[in-house]
């Protein structure tokens, strides 16, 4: 097989940043993941050689001693001297290789067949590298921040325009008071119930079985007594009664984060935060887009005809508009800054647009016809001389 520069493997570039090589490994990991691949060979060669290169290159010191030699067979030669075979000769690693996916983020990958997130990725490489299977303790609880919560808020027109502090109830957790998110109280670990001491699991994926790490006992087959009030998962429920401030001038979907009031965190760390997603009720006569206010407001013929200051509906109340004379149906007019306040910058507010209608009256009277007559006979203009007709 021909040598393959690991720099190639992953696509990235000589000096590339610590920072570009964990990210285009993660990308390619998720690429070539046998759980994306079920039973593809290639993909799973590409999958050792992207792990292989990535962890010589995320190693200040590996890549260094990659970076004079040049070579692959240095590092197994350098792994030979430490006892280990290489990945050709039977997958065999030394243990002295740390491997570390703690830290491994799935992202929003598409992974159908793997329910247990990150644990997955460790169990199949294990597997696919022979991990020795040496005495295991039962993992130790870590510090851990709660998860966001995102809540619903219908709001009123006028409340999105105004503001609103309300008090809502959340159904939240907090780490749970007497484990302190440990999920346990110490004591010996006894038989894991969920693998019966096996340290593994039966799992599919595809078309192929794997026997996977357990993942309450993370594979040690023993576990410590979970805690009995929260039943190991280091949280209890509690609804709260939280204080919300809504700025004025949220709009449907606006996210108005109050922070540490989502799921409690575990082992001393903090909570995440609450998230309320407003959601606008509409308007009798305006209408929004954005911070500016839209509203059809009727005038009379004569006002339209001879003008005249009317008042017209605003958020705040009412306002005077001036028409001017000879002012058309449908016509529009802007009134500065009486529109809704601005989100981002509480000392700007939008616009209202005004839109006339003339209107008819509906019972004319035999002396406003005559009117109406006289008028037509002042006037004998005919509108539709634009489109052709005499
Ligand atoms: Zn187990
Ligand atoms: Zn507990």
């Amino acid at each position: 097989m021909a040598k393959e520069d690991f720099y190639q493997i992953l696509g990235v570039k000589r000096d590339a940043k610590p920072d570009e090589i964990k990210k285009a490994y993660r990308r390619l990991a998720r690429k070539y993941h046998p759980d994306v691949n079920p039973g593809d060979k290639a993909a799973e060669e590409r999958f050792k050689q992207i792990t292989e290169a990535h962890e010589v290159l995320s190693d200040e010191k590996k890549r260094k001693v990659y970076d004079r030699f040049g070579s692959y067979s240095d590092q197994l030669a350098d792994a030979a001297a430490r006892g280990a075979a290489g990945p050709g000769a039977g997958g065999g690693r030394s243990a002295g290789v740390p491997f570390d996916f703690a830290g491994f983020d799935w992202g929003n990958t598409t992974t159908s067949s793997s329910s247990g997130g990150g644990s997955s990725f460790r169990d199949i490489f294990s597997e696919l590298f022979g991990g020795g299977k040496a005495e295991k303790e039962p993992p130790r609880p870590v510090p851990q921040k709660g998860a966001d919560i995102e809540m619903p808020l219908a709001l009123s027109f006028e409340e999105a325009v105004q503001g609103l502090t309300t008090n809502i109830t959340v159904n939240r957790s907090e780490q749970c008071p007497r484990c302190n998110g440990a999920g346990d109280t110490g004591g010996n670990p006894v038989t894991c119930p969920t693998c019966h001491g096996a340290g593994q699991v039966q799992k599919s994926g595809g078309r192929l079985k794997f026997a996977q790490e357990c993942p309450d006992c993370g594979g040690a087959g023993k576990r410590r007594p979970p805690c009995a009030l929260c039943n190991g998962k280091g949280t209890v429920p509690k609804a709260e009664t939280v204080k919300v401030r809504i700025p004025a001038g949220v709009d449907t979907g606006s996210r108005v984060r109050i922070p540490g009031k989502g799921e409690g965190g575990r082992m001393g760390a903090p909570a995440g935060d609450l998230f309320i997603i407003t959601n606008v009720g509409k308007h009798k006569h305006f209408t929004r887009k954005g911070d500016n206010i839209y509203v059809k407001v009727p005038v009379t013929l004569p006002e339209a005809a001879l003008g005249a200051k009317i008042e017209v509906p605003t958020i705040e109340g009412k306002a005077q508009l001036k028409i001017p004379p000879g002012t058309q149906s449908g016509a529009q007019f802007r009134m500065r800054e009486r529109g809704i306040p601005s989100l981002r910058n509480p000392q700007a507010r939008g616009d209202q647009f005004v839109e006339v209608q003339v209107t008819f009256p509906k019972v004319i009277s035999e002396e406003t016809k005559e009117l109406l007559r006289r008028y037509a006979q002042l006037n004998p203009e005919n509108p539709r001389v634009v489109m052709g007709l005499e």
